[in-house]
């Protein structure tokens, strides 16, 4: 019987299979898209998250390294009424040299601008080529039955309806809307804080002069962040209070019309995909049922931290698989003391809450010597 089926080939999902695969256990990964994510969720990606990808392949980690474009072109965050007129206001991120200095000794990485669509084929193909992880694109999962030490998930591939996958340990990391968890009758608890509409979009804006990483527009006509990614391409993100608002019920004409009004009437641009997601603040209120483990976003969701703030994003979820850490790219605070040790024998979210979440080796260093 194999050890491990993981169901979900996020981030989360990807970077256990490769670290698992690390430690020599081999598992089956299920993904129900046939291809990556192309709509960019994530930008930014702590200096934890690529030393957790440097501890399962060196290779993988240079490889997402080197996605990031150099630091001093996303370093300005700017506040505006209009992205063509005088800016309210704007801060350097690289403007404290001192500072940097000490961020830069904690990591060989430093927090870097990576958009998602960029970040997951790489982790795919890195699923791909690994001997250890049988990869099923296009699976979807529906059920899962335990009994006793055997686990078995029930899932849908691109020619049959339903076949068993049966191994020891399950590991849900579906997503926010995770069926793992539906199937194993685990609520969510906490508020929506928010729904979002967003456009991803290529356009030559802000001529000469340096691209903000993060542009925040407020206007009587228009509320929203503009988030430059690499190769002129961009997101606008704006928030809505129904789903039966243009935005949400007709993205495509709704952004074909509001664009123009937000980058100037005259600009070309051309729409790659648009899309919603909903931030909230939700805690899962148990994370493992028997042998099946709930990991990554599924099981904490929404965000702590103020958006616009670019250091915020931290690997953060550990588990008791032995020898491996699942991982989430969820925010933590980065300035708080976790103590990052494995938790074992942890069953909740309430268990692990005050001792997790380092936003770098250093980090995790120093909170040892605290605790
Ligand atoms: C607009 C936006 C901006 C963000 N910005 C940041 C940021 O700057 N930094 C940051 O750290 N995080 C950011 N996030 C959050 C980040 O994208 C998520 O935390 C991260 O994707 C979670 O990874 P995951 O693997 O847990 O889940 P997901 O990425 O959701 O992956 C779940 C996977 O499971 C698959 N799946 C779902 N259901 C099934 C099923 N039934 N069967 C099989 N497979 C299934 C899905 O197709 C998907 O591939 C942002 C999110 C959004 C939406």
């Amino acid at each position: 019987m194999p050890e491990i089926t993981i169901v979900g080939a996020g981030a989360t999902g990807c970077t256990l299979a490769l670290l698992l695969a690390r430690y020599g256990i081999a598992s089956t990964v299920i993904e129900r898209r046939s291809s990556s994510l192309n709509h960019p969720a994530a930008h930014v990606i702590n200096a934890r998250s690529q030393e957790i990808w440097r501890r399962a392949s060196p290779k993988l980690a240079a490889q997402i390294a080197g996605l990031a474009p150099p630091s001093e072109e996303v370093s300005i965050i700017r506040w505006s009424t209009d992205l063509r007129g005088t800016p309210l206001g704007e801060i350097d991120l690289l403007s404290d040299s001192e500072q940097l200095d000490r961020i830069q000794g904690h990591s060989p990485f430093l927090i870097s601008h990576i958009g998602q669509h960029l970040l997951m084929p790489i982790l795919w193909d890195a699923l791909e080529q690994e001997p250890l992880i049988d990869f099923r694109r296009g699976w979807s999962f529906q059920d899962v039955i335990v009994d006793g030490p055997r686990v078995t998930v029930h899932a849908s591939g691109p020619q049959v309806s339903d076949t068993e996958i049966v191994s020891r340990y399950v590991i849900g990391a579906d997503g926010a809307n995770s069926r793992v968890r539906d199937a194993l009758g685990i609520q969510m608890r906490g508020p929506v804080l928010a729904n979002m509409g967003s456009v991803f979009f290529h356009a030559e804006l802000f001529g000469d002069t340096s691209r903000p990483l993060l542009t925040w527009i407020y206007s009587p006509s228009f509320c929203g962040v503009l988030i430059a990614h690499a190769n002129n391409d961009y997101v606008l993100m704006s928030p809505y209070l129904s789903k039966r608002q243009d935005i949400a019920a007709n993205s495509r004409s709704y952004w074909a019309r509001v664009l123009p009004q937000v980058i100037g009437e005259g600009v070309a641009f051309n729409i790659h995909s648009t899309g919603t997601w909903t931030m909230t603040s939700q805690t899962a209120e148990n994370f493992a049922v028997d042998n099946v483990i709930l990991a990554g976003v599924m099981q904490r969701t929404g965000s702590r931290t103020p958006a616009g703030s670019v250091s915020t994003v931290a690997c953060k979820t550990h588990t008791t698989l032995p020898g491996s850490w699942l991982v989430s790219w969820r925010d933590a605070p980065p300035r708080r003391c976790w103590q990052p040790t494995r938790v074992s024998g942890a069953r909740s979210w309430s268990d692990l809450q005050p001792r997790v979440w380092p936003t770098t080796s250093a980090s995790t260093r120093r909170c040892r010597a605290l605790v």
